[in-house]
C-alpha cells in the first residue's frame, strides 16, 4: 500500500502497520517481548545509544511494539511525536516529572480526573505551586497565571461533570503568553477532537479508556502537536538542546520521565491497544449516540434531579461542545431526587455494571461520592460541583433500546 496522505480516520488506523512493512506479511504488529536489542556491529549499538541512528535498545525505552501503537496515536492526534506508557497517569505523571521544578507554578483546570487531583497535591509538596480555576472560562486561568506559570492543564470534557473547558480561548491565551498548554483528550478521544487544534503543545490519552475501548489493557500517551515553541521554556536541560527545537520537549520527556521513571508500556499490552484501536471511530459512534439517548431519557424523568451531558442543550457548554466535538462524549452523570437511595437504584439495573473503568464496550456505573472520589474529602467534592449522590455512567455499546429499558425498568421500581 503506497502512502496516501488523506485516507479516513478508520483508514489511516487499520492500515498504518503496513505502511512501514511487517514481518512475515503479518497484518498485525508483532508482540516483540525481547527486551534488549543485539547489534552485529558494536559501533552501530554505539551509534544507536547516541541517537545517531535509529534502531532499539533496551525494553524501557522503547519497543517495535510499543513503537507502531505510538505511530497510530500520532496519527490519530496529527502530532509529531507520540510517547506511550503503561497507564495513563504514567503519561501524566512523566510530563511533570520531566518538566517541573520546585519553584514553578501551574494553572490547573479544577474539575479533574480524581488521581490527577491526588498527582497535584503530590507536585505541590515537592515545591511547584497549583492554582485550580474553573476552567470552563478563559477569564479565570488569566487571572491565575503568574510570571512562573509554566504549564495550563485541562481536561475537554470532565470527568466524572461533563463540564468542558473554554478549550480554544485558554488556547490563544497560551499562545500569547508562551506557556505550555496541555489538554487530557482521554474523553473525547482523538476520534471527536484534536487538541492541536486549539493550540494544545501535549496531548494526553488515558488508552486504557476508549482507545484501547475493551477494558482488558492499561496505557497512556503523550503526544506533541508541535504547537508549542519550546525554545520558550525554561526547563530544558542544555543537553536536550542538540536537535531541533521541534524535539526539545519530546526529548526530555522520553528520557527525564519514561527513561528515568520507567512507566513504560509493555508489548502484549499495546497489542491490544492497537486491535481496539481499530474500531475506535465505530464505538465512538454507537457509545455517543446511546449516551445522549440515554441523557434524554434520565433528564425526561421525574424521579431524576439533574443531568449533566455536554449534548444535552440544558448543558451549559452545550454550544462549545457543539462547535468543537464530532459528538458528545460516552460520559454522562446524574443525580436522583432527595429521598432515592442510590445504591438501591444502582442495584436494580441489570446490564449497566457497578465498576470503575470508562470507556469500555459494557456500560459501567459508579457512585462517585463514596468511590472514586472518596478519599479526597467533602469539602473538596463540593468545590468540584460533586453531590454526594452523584452516579456517573460510562456508556457501552449494548443496544439502545436494551440499555434505555435497563434503566427506565430500574427507575420505574424507584
Ligand atoms: C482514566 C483516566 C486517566 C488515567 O488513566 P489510567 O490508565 O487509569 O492511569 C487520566 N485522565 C482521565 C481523564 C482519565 O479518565
Amino acid at each position: 500500500m503506497t502512502e496516501k496522505k488523506n485516507y479516513g480516520f478508520t483508514t489511516t488506523i487499520l492500515h498504518n502497520d503496513r505502511q512501514k512493512g511487517i514481518e512475515h506479511g503479518s497484518l498485525h504488529k508483532p508482540v516483540h517481548t525481547s527486551v534488549a536489542f543485539g547489534y552485529g556491529d558494536a559501533r552501530q549499538l554505539a551509534s544507536v545509544f547516541q541517537g545517531k541512528e535509529p534502531g532499539f535498545r533496551y525494553g524501557r525505552q522503547g519497543n517495535p511494539t510499543v513503537s507502531a501503537l505510538e505511530d497510530k496515536v500520532n496519527k490519530m492526534e496529527q502530532g509529531v511525536a507520540t510517547l506511550c506508557f503503561a497507564t495513563g497517569m504514567g503519561a501524566i505523571g512523566a510530563v511533570f516529572q520531566a518538566l517541573l521544578r520546585a519553584g514553578d507554578h501551574v494553572v490547573s483546570s479544577s474539575f479533574l480526573f480524581g488521581n490527577t487531583n491526588s498527582l497535584w497535591q503530590t507536585v505541590a509538596g515537592q515545591g511547584v505551586a497549583v492554582d485550580f480555576v474553573d476552567a470552563t472560562d478563559v477569564d479565570y486561568v488569566a487571572a491565575a497565571i503568574q510570571p512562573n506559570t509554566r504549564i495550563v492543564f485541562v481536561e475537554t470534557i470532565a470527568n466524572p461533570r461533563t463540564q468542558v473547558a473554554d478549550l480554544k480561548r485558554i488556547g490563544e491565551l497560551c499562545k500569547e503568553r508562551g506557556i505550555l498548554y496541555i489538554v487530557d483528550n482521554t474523553m473525547t478521544t482523538p476520534y471527536l477532537f484534536q487538541p492541536k487544534t486549539v493550540g494544545a503543545g501535549l496531548v494526553i490519552n488515558a488508552l486504557t479508556k476508549s482507545i484501547g475501548g475493551h477494558g482488558n489493557a492499561l496505557g497512556g500517551s503523550l503526544t506533541d502537536t508541535g504547537a508549542y515553541d519550546w525554545t520558550q521554556f525554561p526547563n530544558i536541560f542544555e543537553n536536550y538542546k542538540k536537535a531541533a527545537p521541534a524535539q526539545w520537549g519530546i526529548t526530555q520527556i522520553r528520557a527525564k520521565g519514561l527513561r528515568d521513571f520507567g512507566a513504560s508500556l509493555g508489548p502484549e499490552a499495546a497489542h491490544h491497544i492497537a486491535v481496539g484501536a481499530e474500531t475506535l471511530a465505530l464505538r465512538m459512534e454507537r457509545t455517543c449516540a446511546n449516551a445522549k439517548a440515554l441523557a434524554e431519557l434520565l433528564e425526561a424523568d421525574e424521579r431524576v434531579a439533574a443531568v449533566y451531558y455536554p449534548g444535552l442543550q440544558s448543558h451549559p457548554q452545550y454550544a462549545i461542545a457543539s462547535a468543537l466535538f464530532r459528538a458528545h462524549g460516552s460520559l454522562l452523570s446524574f443525580e436522583l431526587k432527595d429521598g432515592i437511595d442510590c445504591f438501591d437504584f444502582l442495584n436494580r439495573l441489570r446490564l449497566a455494571i457497578p465498576a470503575s473503568n470508562l470507556g469500555d464496550t459494557r456500560t459501567l456505573i459508579i457512585p462517585v461520592a463514596h468511590t472514586i472520589f472518596y478519599e479526597m474529602g467533602a469539602e473538596r467534592r463540593a468545590s468540584m460541583g460533586i453531590a454526594e449522590s452523584l452516579i456517573r455512567v460510562s456508556v457501552g455499546i449494548e443496544d439502545t433500546a436494551d440499555l434505555l429499558e435497563d434503566f427506565s425498568c430500574a427507575l420505574e421500581a424507584c
